[in-house]
């Protein structure tokens, strides 16, 4: 049976200005360029799964099957967010269009010379996903979901509870960060973290953890319950924690960095299909998927763009190569 990965989140255009300078109040700036793009850290996500797990030459088919439910508004932007996933060999059926509601937008400034980005973000129709929504979940039932942060908490509260009352594996990116209730983690088969978020889930806010070494940090992690605790370190690569184990460290490629957006939600992707590609969770396999989950975000920060440079599965070696 082919395997299932539902991504249940965010969608929002992303309309992205990129200034010379950013204006004070009350000031209008003639920007240098404009851009649009489907963005979310869910659509993105799901994108990655898709593309991951097809070829670029036919995107009908795949090794995995993957859809995404969240909502998006009847305004043209939610039309555009429908089609950059479908464009993507994502089944889309399960995003809702809320009449009357807006589409999630992110309306990002980026300062040329520093490359920073300052960016408000609209949540629009995201916001509208209710926990009632999610007491139950269609048939047929996804091999994994994959959860962020960015439709309300007490909705994702809800689809973990559902998740583990069904036994489904639950993949969650805490992003944007913020503290759990310590019960949520015992529903989450996978962590994946950056090192800013891992030090808001933990409590330490502490900017010089090396999470390389702190094995008191580690203990937190595993302590909240997940299974497998994945914390990405940028150029610095992964490290992998589960119970009972040595920390696992996995250099970062080397590459020609263009620009790092959805490195992060490539890394989730691409994790994501290898380890349902094989279901094996003996440290080997772990590794293998880690090293995969690697090589996939080291492509997507070589290229400009976000979900545009996410690779497709034809651009890498097979997972369990
Ligand atoms: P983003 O928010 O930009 O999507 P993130 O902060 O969630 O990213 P990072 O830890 O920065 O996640 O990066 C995720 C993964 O992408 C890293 O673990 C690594 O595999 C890859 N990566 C990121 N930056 C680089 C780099 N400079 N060189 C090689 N690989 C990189």
């Amino acid at each position: 049976m082919t395997p299932r990965i539902e991504v249940i989140g965010s969608l929002n255009l992303d309309l992205v200005s990129t200034t010379a300078r950013v204006p004070q109040g009350g000031e209008t700036i003639i920007t240098q360029s404009f851009s649009t793009g489907c963005g979310g850290k869910g659509a993105n996500q799901a994108v990655a799964c898709a593309r991951l797990s097809r070829s670029q030459h036919d995107i009908s088919s795949g090794s995995v099957i993957v859809s995404m439910a969240g909502a998006v508004g009847d305004d043209s932007f939610g039309g555009d967010l429908l089609k950059g996933l479908r464009d993507n060999g994502v089944d889309a059926a399960s995003v809702l269009v809320r009449k009357g509601e807006k589409s999630g937008v992110a309306v990002i400034i980026v300062e040329e010379h520093s490359g920073e980005n300052r960016i408000l973000m609209s949540p629009g129709a995201n916001f509208s996903l209710k926990p009632a929504d999610f007491t139950d979940l269609p048939a047929p039932l996804p091999d994994i979901i994959i959860l962020q942060l960015e439709i309300p908490l007490d909705t994702t509260l809800q689809i973990l509870k559902t998740a583990q009352q069904k036994k489904i594996e639950v993949l969650l990116n805490p992003a944007p960060a913020q503290k759990l209730p310590n019960e949520a983690y015992l529903a989450i088969t996978h962590l994946v973290v950056n090192e800013s978020e891992a030090s808001i889930v933990t409590g330490n806010e502490a900017r010089d953890i090396d999470w390389t070494s702190n094995t008191a940090q580690h203990k937190t992690l595993l302590d909240l319950g997940a299974r497998h605790v994945i914390i990405t370190l940028g150029a610095r690569g992964v490290c992998y924690l589960s119970k009972g184990k040595p920390i696992r460290t996995f250099a970062a490629q080397k590459v020609n960095v263009k620009d790092t957006t959805a490195a992060g939600d490539t890394f989730v992707g691409a994790y994501a299909v290898a380890i349902m590609l094989n279901r094996d969770r003996s440290e080997t396999a772990m590794a293998k998927a880690i090293d995969w989950a690697n090589q996939a975000a080291a492509k997507t920060v070589e290229r400009p763009g976000a979900q545009s440079a996410i690779p497709w599965a034809n651009e890498l070696p097979p997972s369990n190569a």
